[in-house]
């Protein structure tokens, strides 16, 4: 199949702990296609930038199109030349991975860290079009977020800003993957509600069954077999999701009293699996944040789904391309 269009395309990447998607986006934000696959087992970054390459030729021969730049979101802290200093999830430390990248690619590449990526998708061409006072909260295995305030992105002193799943919500809580214990993450996070729904079971045996049948195992029980049994019916299923509902809202109170943002856009896996935690977290709020925190407050659920990282990086590399 082969396109055409006068607008200047990019390509973008999320590249996660276990898989990476590449899309071919336009100067308007329009995704024209995309490859999602998974990463070699080994993740070294090598063969990792082989599986960048392999995608990113899937979606040129695909289309027959040409692409200007390229923009990565990645699952990792970097410096500010695109030198990865730590990914948790791939395993990797002071990789080089722009330069690694654009000596591939032969073209310009932009770097930034998946999050960010795909709050900049959700500002620029999801439910934060047109908003300078934005924050989005993705709920994923992990949870990360990202601000908008007054029209620009919040980086913070060491660029970590927006790391809003590391609040904490719980003085004293659960221990978080992070030093931290308590932490918006240690339970709303997709391991979180994991080990949360492994307790109960462990506990409520008998109410527990179902769960533990549907998974086979203990140990098998995760945040998608709560949404299973939760879509049968199941009752200790339906109370770990409004558990997990309330424990969001806590997070989502503070985040507006904080940032006071327009528009709260909730996305990432865990949200995507069950949309009703929005409606739970929309439900709470307007009761328990300030009053001039919700005034004009937007709860919404992400317009771009898993696609946001990918549309994100793709527009951030726009700014590389030469105008000729
Ligand atoms: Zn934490």
């Amino acid at each position: 199949m082969s396109q055409t269009t006068d607008k200047p395309i990019t390509l973008g990447v999320d590249l996660g702990g276990t898989k990476v998607n590449v899309g071919l986006v336009d100067s308007d934000g329009e995704l024209l296609f995309v490859h999602k696959s998974l990463i070699s087992a080994s993740k070294e970054p090598e063969a990792v930038i082989d599986d960048i390459m392999a995608g990113v030729n899937v979606c040129l021969n695909e289309t027959g199109l040409e692409a200007k730049a390229f923009g990565i979101g990645v699952a990792a802290q970097l410096d500010n030349e695109g030198v990865v200093l730590s990914s948790p999830n791939l395993g990797w430390r002071n990789f080089p991975l722009k330069k690694k990248l654009e000596k591939k690619l032969g073209l310009p590449v932009f770097v930034t860290n998946d999050v960010r990526a795909a709050t900049w998708g959700e500002w620029r061409y999801g439910e934060g079009k047109g908003v300078n006072d934005l924050v989005v909260l993705f709920v994923g295995t992990g949870v990360g977020g990202g601000v908008i305030s007054g029209g620009n992105v919040l980086t913070g002193c060491s660029n970590s800003g927006g790391e809003l799943g590391h609040m904490t919500i719980v003085s004293g809580g659960r221990k978080c993957r992070c030093p931290n214990k308590g932490c918006l993450e240690a339970y709303v996070g997709g391991w979180a509600i994991a080990e949360r729904a492994q307790e109960t079971i462990r506990t409520l045996s008998v109410e527990g069954k179902r769960m533990l049948t549907m998974a086979g195992s203990l140990k098998n029980v995760t945040s998608v077999t709560v949404n299973q049994a939760y879509r049968q019916g199941d009752l200790l299923a339906r109370l770990l999701v409004e558990e997990t509902g309330r424990y969001l809202a806590a997070g989502v109170v503070s985040i507006v009293n904080a940032f006071n943002p327009c528009v709260l856009v909730l996305g990432g896996g865990v949200v995507e699996g069950i949309p009703e935690l929005v409606t739970i977290v929309k439900d709470i709020v307007p009761d328990m944040a300030l009053e001039a925190a919700v005034d004009n407050l937007k709860i919404v659920k992400a317009a771009l789904g898993g696609d946001a990282a990918v549309i994100g990086a793709a527009s951030l590399a726009q700014s590389l391309v030469t105008k000729s």
